[in-house]
Protein backbone atom coordinates (compact mmCIF):
# COMPACT_ATOMS: atom_id res chain seq x y z
CA UNK A 1 0.00 0.00 0.00
CA UNK A 2 1.49 3.28 -0.87
CA UNK A 3 1.64 6.28 1.81
CA UNK A 4 1.55 9.79 1.18
CA UNK A 5 2.72 11.96 3.71
CA UNK A 6 1.28 15.62 3.98
CA UNK A 7 3.03 18.42 6.04
CA UNK A 8 0.67 21.18 7.07
CA UNK A 9 -2.63 20.29 7.30
CA UNK A 10 -4.45 24.08 6.69
CA UNK A 11 -6.73 24.36 3.53
CA UNK A 12 -3.86 23.29 1.04
CA UNK A 13 -2.96 20.15 2.91
CA UNK A 14 -6.60 18.89 3.93
CA UNK A 15 -7.69 19.46 0.27
CA UNK A 16 -4.98 17.46 -1.25
CA UNK A 17 -5.53 14.92 1.46
CA UNK A 18 -9.39 14.61 0.90
CA UNK A 19 -8.45 14.56 -3.02
CA UNK A 20 -6.21 11.59 -2.72
CA UNK A 21 -9.24 10.03 -0.99
CA UNK A 22 -11.89 11.63 -3.87
CA UNK A 23 -9.82 9.68 -6.46
CA UNK A 24 -7.88 7.07 -5.34
CA UNK A 25 -8.30 4.10 -6.79
CA UNK A 26 -6.12 1.54 -4.96
CA UNK A 27 -5.82 1.20 -1.36
CA UNK A 28 -3.74 4.35 -0.54
CA UNK A 29 -2.80 5.67 3.02
CA UNK A 30 -2.89 8.63 3.81
CA UNK A 31 -0.45 10.62 6.89
CA UNK A 32 -1.14 14.03 7.54
CA UNK A 33 1.76 15.89 9.83
CA UNK A 34 -0.10 19.34 11.37
CA UNK A 35 0.82 21.93 14.29
CA UNK A 36 0.52 25.21 15.04
CA UNK A 37 -2.60 26.42 13.56
CA UNK A 38 -5.92 23.97 13.83
CA UNK A 39 -6.17 21.18 11.91
CA UNK A 40 -8.12 21.42 8.60
CA UNK A 41 -8.72 25.31 9.81
CA UNK A 42 -5.25 26.32 9.38
CA UNK A 43 -4.16 29.94 9.37
CA UNK A 44 -7.08 31.67 7.73
CA UNK A 45 -9.97 29.58 9.07
CA UNK A 46 -8.41 28.79 12.19
CA UNK A 47 -9.86 32.19 13.43
CA UNK A 48 -12.25 31.94 16.93
CA UNK A 49 -13.43 35.63 16.31
CA UNK A 50 -16.90 35.60 14.28
CA UNK A 51 -16.49 39.04 12.99
CA UNK A 52 -13.47 38.00 10.56
CA UNK A 53 -15.24 37.34 7.39
CA UNK A 54 -13.45 35.70 3.92
CA UNK A 55 -12.82 38.11 1.64
CA UNK A 56 -13.61 36.26 -0.77
CA UNK A 57 -17.86 35.89 -1.88
CA UNK A 58 -19.14 32.45 -1.36
CA UNK A 59 -20.09 31.62 -4.84
CA UNK A 60 -16.37 31.13 -5.23
CA UNK A 61 -15.05 29.48 -2.51
CA UNK A 62 -16.06 26.18 -3.26
CA UNK A 63 -13.21 23.25 -2.11
CA UNK A 64 -13.69 21.46 -5.29
CA UNK A 65 -12.60 22.93 -8.73
CA UNK A 66 -14.84 20.22 -10.61
CA UNK A 67 -17.85 21.21 -8.25
CA UNK A 68 -18.06 25.13 -8.32
CA UNK A 69 -21.15 25.28 -6.18
CA UNK A 70 -20.40 22.88 -2.97
CA UNK A 71 -19.67 25.55 -1.01
CA UNK A 72 -22.44 27.49 -1.41
CA UNK A 73 -24.83 24.15 -1.12
CA UNK A 74 -23.15 23.16 1.76
CA UNK A 75 -24.03 26.87 3.33
CA UNK A 76 -27.56 26.02 2.65
CA UNK A 77 -27.33 23.35 5.41
CA UNK A 78 -26.64 26.04 8.14
CA UNK A 79 -29.98 27.32 9.93
CA UNK A 80 -28.42 30.48 10.61
CA UNK A 81 -28.31 31.31 6.88
CA UNK A 82 -32.10 30.01 5.78
CA UNK A 83 -33.84 33.39 5.68
CA UNK A 84 -30.75 34.33 2.72
CA UNK A 85 -32.33 34.13 -0.80
CA UNK A 86 -29.80 32.12 -3.16
CA UNK A 87 -28.42 34.75 -5.39
CA UNK A 88 -27.91 37.02 -2.35
CA UNK A 89 -26.21 33.81 0.02
CA UNK A 90 -23.87 33.81 -3.15
CA UNK A 91 -22.68 37.08 -2.90
CA UNK A 92 -22.43 36.80 0.85
CA UNK A 93 -19.03 37.35 2.85
CA UNK A 94 -19.24 34.52 5.58
CA UNK A 95 -16.96 34.64 8.51
CA UNK A 96 -14.40 32.47 8.09
CA UNK A 97 -15.01 30.26 11.24
CA UNK A 98 -17.91 29.34 9.22
CA UNK A 99 -15.47 28.13 6.31
CA UNK A 100 -13.40 26.50 8.27
CA UNK A 101 -16.58 24.70 9.70
CA UNK A 102 -17.07 23.62 6.00
CA UNK A 103 -13.40 22.28 5.54
CA UNK A 104 -13.21 20.68 8.95
CA UNK A 105 -16.60 19.12 8.49
CA UNK A 106 -15.15 17.70 5.15
CA UNK A 107 -12.11 16.41 6.59
CA UNK A 108 -14.72 14.35 8.76
CA UNK A 109 -16.32 13.33 6.09
CA UNK A 110 -13.37 11.87 3.89
CA UNK A 111 -10.57 11.44 6.42
CA UNK A 112 -12.51 9.71 9.33
CA UNK A 113 -12.28 6.36 9.24
CA UNK A 114 -15.98 5.11 9.64
CA UNK A 115 -16.32 3.58 6.45
CA UNK A 116 -15.34 0.21 6.35
CA UNK A 117 -15.62 -0.15 3.20
CA UNK A 118 -12.85 3.41 2.21
CA UNK A 119 -9.50 2.29 0.42
CA UNK A 120 -7.92 4.68 1.81
CA UNK A 121 -6.89 5.11 5.45
CA UNK A 122 -6.11 8.30 6.50
CA UNK A 123 -4.09 9.91 9.63
CA UNK A 124 -3.55 13.40 11.53
CA UNK A 125 -0.72 13.41 13.80
CA UNK A 126 -0.24 16.40 15.91
CA UNK A 127 3.47 17.52 15.59
CA UNK A 128 6.19 19.63 13.25
CA UNK A 129 7.40 18.06 10.86
CA UNK A 130 11.33 19.63 11.06
CA UNK A 131 12.90 17.41 8.24
CA UNK A 132 12.87 15.11 4.90
CA UNK A 133 15.06 12.85 3.78
CA UNK A 134 15.44 10.86 0.82
CA UNK A 135 15.09 6.81 0.29
CA UNK A 136 15.98 7.27 -2.97
CA UNK A 137 13.46 4.80 -4.93
CA UNK A 138 11.54 4.29 -2.41
CA UNK A 139 10.64 7.79 -1.46
CA UNK A 140 10.97 9.78 1.75
CA UNK A 141 11.17 10.24 5.86
CA UNK A 142 9.55 12.51 7.50
CA UNK A 143 11.31 13.87 10.52
CA UNK A 144 9.17 14.73 13.39
CA UNK A 145 10.05 16.81 16.38
CA UNK A 146 8.63 14.51 18.61
CA UNK A 147 7.01 11.29 17.16
CA UNK A 148 8.71 8.68 15.27
CA UNK A 149 9.84 9.06 11.54
CA UNK A 150 7.34 8.43 8.77
CA UNK A 151 8.10 6.46 5.67
CA UNK A 152 6.45 7.45 2.61
CA UNK A 153 6.48 7.02 -1.01
CA UNK A 154 5.37 10.57 -1.79
CA UNK A 155 5.16 13.63 0.42
CA UNK A 156 3.15 16.98 -0.23
CA UNK A 157 5.00 20.09 1.49
CA UNK A 158 1.86 22.24 2.53
CA UNK A 159 3.34 24.49 5.17
CA UNK A 160 1.19 27.71 4.33
CA UNK A 161 1.59 31.50 5.48
CA UNK A 162 4.80 32.00 7.19
CA UNK A 163 4.04 34.52 10.48
CA UNK A 164 5.25 37.90 10.21
CA UNK A 165 8.83 38.44 10.53
CA UNK A 166 11.01 39.45 13.33
CA UNK A 167 11.51 43.15 13.48
CA UNK A 168 14.88 44.57 15.00
CA UNK A 169 14.21 44.30 18.56
CA UNK A 170 11.00 42.20 18.52
CA UNK A 171 12.88 39.43 20.45
CA UNK A 172 14.18 40.93 23.48
CA UNK A 173 9.90 41.48 23.87
CA UNK A 174 9.39 37.74 23.54
CA UNK A 175 8.12 37.70 27.09
CA UNK A 176 6.88 40.85 27.36
CA UNK A 177 2.89 41.08 27.53
CA UNK A 178 2.86 44.04 25.89
CA UNK A 179 4.18 42.78 22.50
CA UNK A 180 2.50 39.95 20.14
CA UNK A 181 4.83 38.88 17.74
CA UNK A 182 1.91 36.58 16.34
CA UNK A 183 -1.24 38.35 15.20
CA UNK A 184 -2.81 34.80 14.60
CA UNK A 185 -2.85 33.89 18.21
CA UNK A 186 -5.28 35.25 20.77
CA UNK A 187 -4.27 38.79 21.88
CA UNK A 188 -7.21 39.85 22.13
CA UNK A 189 -7.84 38.39 25.62
CA UNK A 190 -5.33 40.79 26.82
CA UNK A 191 -6.36 44.06 26.06
CA UNK A 192 -4.46 47.42 27.51
CA UNK A 193 -7.38 49.88 28.93
CA UNK A 194 -9.61 51.70 27.22
CA UNK A 195 -7.48 55.07 27.52
CA UNK A 196 -4.41 53.78 25.87
CA UNK A 197 -2.63 53.17 22.90
CA UNK A 198 -2.57 49.77 20.43
CA UNK A 199 0.52 50.34 17.74
CA UNK A 200 -0.12 47.65 14.39
CA UNK A 201 2.79 46.74 12.63
CA UNK A 202 1.51 46.42 9.20
CA UNK A 203 -1.92 47.77 7.29
CA UNK A 204 -3.01 45.03 5.21
CA UNK A 205 -5.59 42.27 5.77
CA UNK A 206 -4.01 40.85 9.13
CA UNK A 207 -4.05 44.35 10.62
CA UNK A 208 -7.78 44.55 9.40
CA UNK A 209 -8.60 41.99 11.27
CA UNK A 210 -6.91 43.23 14.45
CA UNK A 211 -8.97 46.87 13.64
CA UNK A 212 -11.99 45.34 13.45
CA UNK A 213 -12.01 43.24 16.54
CA UNK A 214 -10.69 46.28 18.46
CA UNK A 215 -13.69 47.64 17.01
CA UNK A 216 -16.09 44.41 17.74
CA UNK A 217 -14.57 44.72 21.49
CA UNK A 218 -15.94 48.07 21.94
CA UNK A 219 -11.94 48.55 22.88
CA UNK A 220 -12.17 52.59 22.94
CA UNK A 221 -8.62 53.52 22.97
CA UNK A 222 -6.49 54.79 20.47
CA UNK A 223 -5.15 52.73 17.39
CA UNK A 224 -1.92 54.01 15.40
CA UNK A 225 -1.00 51.34 12.12
CA UNK A 226 2.05 51.78 10.88
CA UNK A 227 3.33 50.58 7.54
CA UNK A 228 5.61 51.82 4.52
CA UNK A 229 3.33 52.71 2.02
CA UNK A 230 0.18 53.69 4.67
CA UNK A 231 -2.20 51.91 2.29
CA UNK A 232 -5.30 50.04 3.51
CA UNK A 233 -6.87 46.88 1.89
CA UNK A 234 -10.10 48.29 -0.77
CA UNK A 235 -13.51 47.59 -0.78
CA UNK A 236 -15.22 45.19 -2.94
CA UNK A 237 -17.91 46.42 -5.28
CA UNK A 238 -20.02 44.98 -7.96
CA UNK A 239 -18.39 46.03 -11.56
CA UNK A 240 -19.08 45.61 -14.86
CA UNK A 241 -18.75 43.29 -17.34
CA UNK A 242 -14.95 44.40 -19.49
CA UNK A 243 -12.82 42.47 -21.44
CA UNK A 244 -9.46 41.32 -20.10
CA UNK A 245 -7.17 43.77 -21.75
CA UNK A 246 -4.60 40.71 -22.87
CA UNK A 247 -5.67 38.52 -25.05
CA UNK A 248 -5.27 34.57 -24.04
CA UNK A 249 -2.07 33.94 -26.83
CA UNK A 250 0.32 32.87 -24.58
CA UNK A 251 2.47 35.54 -26.35
CA UNK A 252 5.16 36.64 -24.19
CA UNK A 253 4.88 40.32 -22.48
CA UNK A 254 7.40 42.24 -21.21
CA UNK A 255 6.76 44.03 -17.60
CA UNK A 256 7.14 47.31 -19.95
CA UNK A 257 4.01 46.52 -22.00
CA UNK A 258 1.94 45.06 -19.57
CA UNK A 259 2.10 48.32 -17.27
CA UNK A 260 1.17 50.14 -20.38
CA UNK A 261 -1.64 47.92 -21.25
CA UNK A 262 -2.70 48.12 -17.33
CA UNK A 263 -2.56 52.35 -17.33
CA UNK A 264 -4.65 52.30 -20.46
CA UNK A 265 -7.28 50.26 -19.51
CA UNK A 266 -7.25 52.13 -16.07
CA UNK A 267 -7.97 55.30 -17.73
CA UNK A 268 -10.77 54.13 -20.54
CA UNK A 269 -12.06 52.83 -16.84
CA UNK A 270 -12.12 55.99 -15.36
CA UNK A 271 -13.71 57.20 -18.32
CA UNK A 272 -16.69 55.45 -17.91
CA UNK A 273 -16.20 56.46 -14.19
CA UNK A 274 -15.51 52.58 -13.50
CA UNK A 275 -13.40 51.31 -10.55
CA UNK A 276 -9.84 51.02 -12.32
CA UNK A 277 -9.86 47.95 -9.55
CA UNK A 278 -11.61 45.91 -12.41
CA UNK A 279 -8.29 45.89 -14.77
CA UNK A 280 -6.35 43.43 -12.04
CA UNK A 281 -9.55 41.35 -11.43
CA UNK A 282 -9.75 40.17 -15.27
CA UNK A 283 -6.01 39.46 -15.13
CA UNK A 284 -6.68 37.19 -12.32
CA UNK A 285 -6.97 33.92 -14.71
CA UNK A 286 -3.71 35.04 -16.32
CA UNK A 287 -1.41 36.25 -13.81
CA UNK A 288 0.32 32.93 -13.30
CA UNK A 289 1.18 32.71 -16.56
CA UNK A 290 2.13 36.26 -16.97
CA UNK A 291 4.43 36.05 -13.93
CA UNK A 292 6.03 33.31 -15.49
CA UNK A 293 6.55 35.06 -18.63
CA UNK A 294 8.67 37.43 -16.99
CA UNK A 295 12.15 37.92 -16.60
CA UNK A 296 13.78 37.90 -13.27
CA UNK A 297 14.66 41.07 -13.44
CA UNK A 298 11.16 42.19 -14.19
CA UNK A 299 9.90 40.44 -10.96
CA UNK A 300 11.83 42.27 -9.05
CA UNK A 301 10.94 45.60 -10.26
CA UNK A 302 7.84 44.78 -9.85
CA UNK A 303 8.20 43.59 -6.37
CA UNK A 304 9.47 46.95 -6.00
CA UNK A 305 7.76 49.43 -7.42
CA UNK A 306 4.15 47.84 -8.07
CA UNK A 307 3.55 44.86 -6.03
CA UNK A 308 1.93 47.06 -2.70
CA UNK A 309 0.01 49.24 -5.18
CA UNK A 310 -0.80 45.80 -6.54
CA UNK A 311 -1.97 43.87 -3.30
CA UNK A 312 -4.19 47.04 -2.20
CA UNK A 313 -6.75 46.40 -5.40
CA UNK A 314 -5.90 42.74 -5.55
CA UNK A 315 -6.97 41.65 -2.30
CA UNK A 316 -10.06 43.49 -1.25
CA UNK A 317 -11.94 43.48 1.80
CA UNK A 318 -15.95 42.69 2.45
CA UNK A 319 -18.15 45.71 2.87
CA UNK A 320 -18.96 45.33 6.33
CA UNK A 321 -15.08 45.71 7.17
CA UNK A 322 -14.36 48.33 5.30
CA UNK A 323 -17.19 50.20 6.86
CA UNK A 324 -15.81 48.97 10.72
CA UNK A 325 -12.12 50.30 9.03
CA UNK A 326 -13.54 53.70 7.78
CA UNK A 327 -15.72 54.38 10.92
CA UNK A 328 -12.27 53.82 13.18
CA UNK A 329 -10.88 56.75 10.70
CA UNK A 330 -13.52 58.92 10.62
CA UNK A 331 -13.98 58.99 14.40
CA UNK A 332 -10.26 59.56 15.24
CA UNK A 333 -9.79 56.28 16.67
CA UNK A 334 -7.69 54.96 14.26
CA UNK A 335 -4.51 56.80 12.53
CA UNK A 336 -2.33 55.28 9.85
CA UNK A 337 1.52 56.42 9.80
CA UNK A 338 2.99 55.48 6.50
CA UNK A 339 6.58 54.95 7.91
CA UNK A 340 9.94 52.41 8.06
CA UNK A 341 9.72 50.62 11.12
CA UNK A 342 13.36 50.76 12.71
CA UNK A 343 13.40 49.30 15.68
CA UNK A 344 11.49 48.21 19.01
CA UNK A 345 12.39 49.08 22.44
CA UNK A 346 10.70 47.91 25.68
CA UNK A 347 10.36 50.81 28.41
CA UNK A 348 8.95 50.61 31.71
CA UNK A 349 5.80 52.22 30.84
CA UNK A 350 5.02 51.34 27.13
CA UNK A 351 6.98 50.07 23.84
CA UNK A 352 8.64 52.41 21.66
CA UNK A 353 8.61 52.42 18.12
CA UNK A 354 11.01 53.85 15.77
CA UNK A 355 10.53 54.94 12.73
CA UNK A 356 11.26 56.77 9.76
CA UNK A 357 8.21 58.86 8.17
CA UNK A 358 8.18 58.86 4.20
CA UNK A 359 9.05 62.57 4.66
CA UNK A 360 12.20 60.95 6.02
CA UNK A 361 12.08 62.23 9.34
CA UNK A 362 12.81 59.86 12.69
CA UNK A 363 9.98 59.44 15.31
CA UNK A 364 9.56 57.54 18.26
CA UNK A 365 5.81 56.35 18.69
CA UNK A 366 4.94 54.77 22.07
CA UNK A 367 2.14 52.21 22.12
CA UNK A 368 1.02 50.14 25.28
CA UNK A 369 0.51 47.35 23.04
CA UNK A 370 2.36 46.54 19.97
CA UNK A 371 0.78 43.86 17.26
CA UNK A 372 2.98 42.60 14.67
CA UNK A 373 1.30 42.31 11.56
CA UNK A 374 3.76 42.87 9.00
CA UNK A 375 4.65 39.89 6.21
CA UNK A 376 6.63 37.25 6.37
CA UNK A 377 10.42 37.80 6.14
CA UNK A 378 11.81 39.55 3.25
CA UNK A 379 13.70 36.37 1.91
CA UNK A 380 12.54 32.90 1.94
CA UNK A 381 15.95 31.96 2.98
CA UNK A 382 16.73 33.13 6.10
CA UNK A 383 13.32 32.18 7.79
CA UNK A 384 15.31 29.68 9.51
CA UNK A 385 12.51 27.54 9.58
CA UNK A 386 14.58 24.05 10.14
CA UNK A 387 12.30 21.97 8.18
CA UNK A 388 13.26 24.34 4.88
CA UNK A 389 16.74 24.95 6.63
CA UNK A 390 17.63 21.02 6.24
CA UNK A 391 15.99 20.54 3.18
CA UNK A 392 17.91 23.00 1.18
CA UNK A 393 21.09 21.53 3.21
CA UNK A 394 20.77 17.98 1.98
CA UNK A 395 20.45 19.60 -1.77
CA UNK A 396 16.35 18.45 -2.21
CA UNK A 397 14.82 21.90 -2.64
CA UNK A 398 15.83 25.25 -2.95
CA UNK A 399 14.80 28.92 -3.02
CA UNK A 400 13.12 29.83 -6.38
CA UNK A 401 14.80 32.94 -7.74
CA UNK A 402 12.93 35.77 -6.14
CA UNK A 403 14.14 33.90 -2.45
CA UNK A 404 9.96 33.76 -1.89
CA UNK A 405 9.65 30.06 -1.11
CA UNK A 406 10.54 27.28 -3.28
CA UNK A 407 11.60 26.19 -6.98
CA UNK A 408 9.08 23.64 -8.19
CA UNK A 409 8.05 23.16 -11.92
CA UNK A 410 4.48 22.90 -13.52
CA UNK A 411 3.51 19.47 -11.60
CA UNK A 412 3.98 20.87 -7.89
CA UNK A 413 7.34 18.40 -7.96
CA UNK A 414 10.10 20.46 -6.04
CA UNK A 415 13.40 21.33 -7.83
CA UNK A 416 16.56 20.13 -6.15
CA UNK A 417 19.80 21.75 -5.94
CA UNK A 418 20.43 20.90 -9.71
CA UNK A 419 16.75 22.12 -11.05
CA UNK A 420 15.75 18.40 -11.19
CA UNK A 421 12.13 17.62 -10.46
CA UNK A 422 12.09 14.75 -7.29
CA UNK A 423 10.15 12.31 -7.64
CA UNK A 424 8.66 12.26 -4.15
CA UNK A 425 8.34 16.24 -2.88
CA UNK A 426 5.77 18.27 -4.25
CA UNK A 427 4.83 21.65 -3.00
CA UNK A 428 1.49 23.49 -3.20
CA UNK A 429 0.12 26.79 -1.48
CA UNK A 430 1.41 30.14 -0.69
CA UNK A 431 5.27 28.83 -0.29
CA UNK A 432 5.09 28.87 -4.44
CA UNK A 433 4.59 32.87 -4.07
CA UNK A 434 8.06 33.50 -6.20
CA UNK A 435 7.05 30.59 -8.71
CA UNK A 436 3.45 31.65 -9.74
CA UNK A 437 2.68 35.11 -7.58
CA UNK A 438 -1.01 34.53 -7.63
CA UNK A 439 -1.01 31.19 -5.07
CA UNK A 440 -2.62 32.42 -1.67
CA UNK A 441 -6.42 32.12 -1.96
CA UNK A 442 -8.66 29.28 -2.38
CA UNK A 443 -9.64 29.39 -6.16
CA UNK A 444 -6.03 29.13 -6.33
CA UNK A 445 -5.28 26.35 -4.02
CA UNK A 446 -8.29 24.09 -4.62
CA UNK A 447 -6.48 23.39 -8.08
CA UNK A 448 -3.60 22.95 -6.51
CA UNK A 449 -4.98 20.48 -3.71
CA UNK A 450 -6.67 18.50 -6.80
CA UNK A 451 -3.43 18.22 -9.19
CA UNK A 452 -0.96 17.04 -6.67
CA UNK A 453 -3.40 14.55 -5.22
CA UNK A 454 -3.79 13.28 -9.03
CA UNK A 455 0.02 13.58 -9.69
CA UNK A 456 0.84 11.34 -6.90
CA UNK A 457 -1.65 8.69 -7.74
CA UNK A 458 -0.02 8.78 -11.38
CA UNK A 459 -3.63 10.26 -12.95
CA UNK A 460 -3.11 12.69 -15.71
CA UNK A 461 -4.33 15.95 -13.63
CA UNK A 462 -7.49 17.40 -15.03
CA UNK A 463 -7.12 21.16 -14.70
CA UNK A 464 -10.51 22.97 -14.66
CA UNK A 465 -10.70 26.16 -16.24
CA UNK A 466 -11.84 28.47 -13.27
CA UNK A 467 -14.86 30.50 -14.38
CA UNK A 468 -14.62 34.12 -16.43
CA UNK A 469 -15.03 36.83 -13.88
CA UNK A 470 -17.77 38.81 -14.95
CA UNK A 471 -18.88 39.77 -11.34
CA UNK A 472 -16.05 41.17 -8.95
CA UNK A 473 -15.70 40.07 -5.07
CA UNK A 474 -13.24 37.46 -6.18
C1 LIG B 1 -5.88 36.05 7.89
C2 LIG B 1 -6.10 35.44 6.54
C3 LIG B 1 -7.35 35.51 5.91
C4 LIG B 1 -7.54 34.93 4.66
N1 LIG B 1 -8.78 34.98 4.07
C5 LIG B 1 -8.98 34.36 2.88
C6 LIG B 1 -10.28 34.35 2.25
O1 LIG B 1 -11.22 34.94 2.76
N2 LIG B 1 -10.42 33.69 1.07
C7 LIG B 1 -9.37 33.07 0.47
O2 LIG B 1 -9.55 32.48 -0.60
N3 LIG B 1 -8.14 33.08 1.03
C8 LIG B 1 -7.94 33.70 2.21
N4 LIG B 1 -6.70 33.70 2.78
C9 LIG B 1 -5.62 33.02 2.07
C10 LIG B 1 -5.28 31.70 2.75
O3 LIG B 1 -3.89 31.71 2.80
C11 LIG B 1 -5.74 30.46 2.02
O4 LIG B 1 -7.12 30.54 1.75
C12 LIG B 1 -5.51 29.15 2.78
O5 LIG B 1 -6.08 29.23 4.05
C13 LIG B 1 -4.05 28.76 2.88
O6 LIG B 1 -4.04 27.47 3.40
P1 LIG B 1 -2.71 26.63 3.56
O7 LIG B 1 -3.11 25.28 4.00
O8 LIG B 1 -1.90 26.72 2.33
O9 LIG B 1 -1.89 27.38 4.70
P2 LIG B 1 -2.19 27.53 6.26
O10 LIG B 1 -3.60 27.85 6.50
O11 LIG B 1 -1.17 28.48 6.77
O12 LIG B 1 -1.93 26.07 6.85
C14 LIG B 1 -0.66 25.47 6.97
C15 LIG B 1 -0.67 24.57 8.19
O13 LIG B 1 0.55 23.84 8.24
C16 LIG B 1 1.11 23.95 9.55
N5 LIG B 1 2.55 23.75 9.43
C17 LIG B 1 3.46 24.59 8.86
N6 LIG B 1 4.69 24.04 8.93
C18 LIG B 1 4.55 22.84 9.53
C19 LIG B 1 5.47 21.81 9.88
N7 LIG B 1 6.78 21.92 9.61
N8 LIG B 1 4.99 20.71 10.50
C20 LIG B 1 3.67 20.58 10.78
N9 LIG B 1 2.75 21.54 10.47
C21 LIG B 1 3.20 22.64 9.85
C22 LIG B 1 0.68 25.35 9.98
O14 LIG B 1 0.82 25.58 11.35
C23 LIG B 1 -0.77 25.33 9.51
O15 LIG B 1 -1.59 24.64 10.41
C24 LIG B 1 -6.47 34.29 4.01
C25 LIG B 1 -5.22 34.24 4.64
C26 LIG B 1 -5.03 34.79 5.89
C27 LIG B 1 -3.69 34.68 6.54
Amino acid sequence: MKTTAIIGGGFSGTLAAINLVRFAQTPQQVVIINSGRPFGRGTAYGTTRREHLLNVASRNMSAFPDQPEHFFHWLRSRCEFDSIPDDQLRETFIPRQVYGDYVRGMATHYLGTHDPRSIVTCKVIEDTAIDVQSRGENGGTVILEQGSPIEAESIVLATGNQPPAGLPGARKLLNDRRYCGNPWKDWHTNLPADDQHIVILGTGLTAVDVIVTLRNKGWGGRITAISRNGMLPQRHFRGIEWPSIVPDDGQHRSLEELSKLVRQDCERLRGISQNPAITVDKLRGRTQQLWKGLTLQEKQRFLKDHSAHWNVIRHRIAGPIHDAVTDALDCGQLTILPATIQSLTAEENSIEVQVITSEGESQTVHGDMIINCTGPKARFSDSGIPLYRNLFDHGLAHPDAMDMGIAVDDHFAVLDQSDIPSKFLYAIGPILKGTLWETIAVPELRQQAMQVAQTVLEQKPITIAEPETIEYCI
